[in-house]
């Protein structure tokens, strides 16, 4: 199965399911194919290579191999190119740098209480203590009771270089 992009003369696009290329020029010289929207049977191939590449490579059409949408006969070339995929290696530093600025964020907008994390917070959410955002130390066992309680905390593994004001 093949899915093409079409156009009639008044600029209507729209997809058109044929079993090969052959087919659709068959049913184009016989009259067969048609504008749905104005019925008009002047229609043309509208070239989107990309989006026909990237169609077959999912369909797991093993004969359509890419070059084959790239039809000389058509009118222009495509206009638009696929981007270029990220190379993998590139994630790993993209996301730390996503997590440092998110440590800087929580550092730069909580108070540091230290190893009274878990009574401070404690003491916030029962109203003892002013709402506000605080971070510190607090071992599995008092994050497990916090969480019991009610008060949510966020574990947040810290950048070893970063550790110092945190300690
Ligand atoms: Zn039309």
């Amino acid at each position: 199965m093949k899915v093409l992009d079409l156009q009639c003369p008044a600029s209507h696009v729209f997809e058109g399911w044929f079993g090969s290329e052959e087919d659709f020029q068959g049913q184009l010289a016989r009259g067969l194919v048609e504008c749905p929207v104005c019925g008009d049977k002047q229609v043309t191939k509208k070239l989107t290579a990309a989006r026909l590449n990237l169609g077959s490579a999912r369909a797991g059409e093993g004969s359509a191999a890419p070059a084959a949408s790239a039809s000389s006969s058509a009118a222009s070339a495509p206009a638009t190119t696929p981007p270029a995929p990220q190379p993998p290696a590139d994630m790993p530093v993209a996301l730390q740098a996503a997590w440092m600025k998110a440590v800087r964020h929580v550092m730069a907008n909580t108070e540091d209480v230290g190893e009274r994390f878990a009574e401070e917070a404690r003491k916030i959410h029962y109203g003892e203590s002013e709402e506000r955002g605080i971070r510190g130390q607090a071992s599995p066992e008092e994050t497990r009771s916090l969480l019991e309680e009610g008060i949510s905390v966020l574990p947040l593994p810290v950048p070893k270089g970063m550790k110092g004001p945190l300690q």
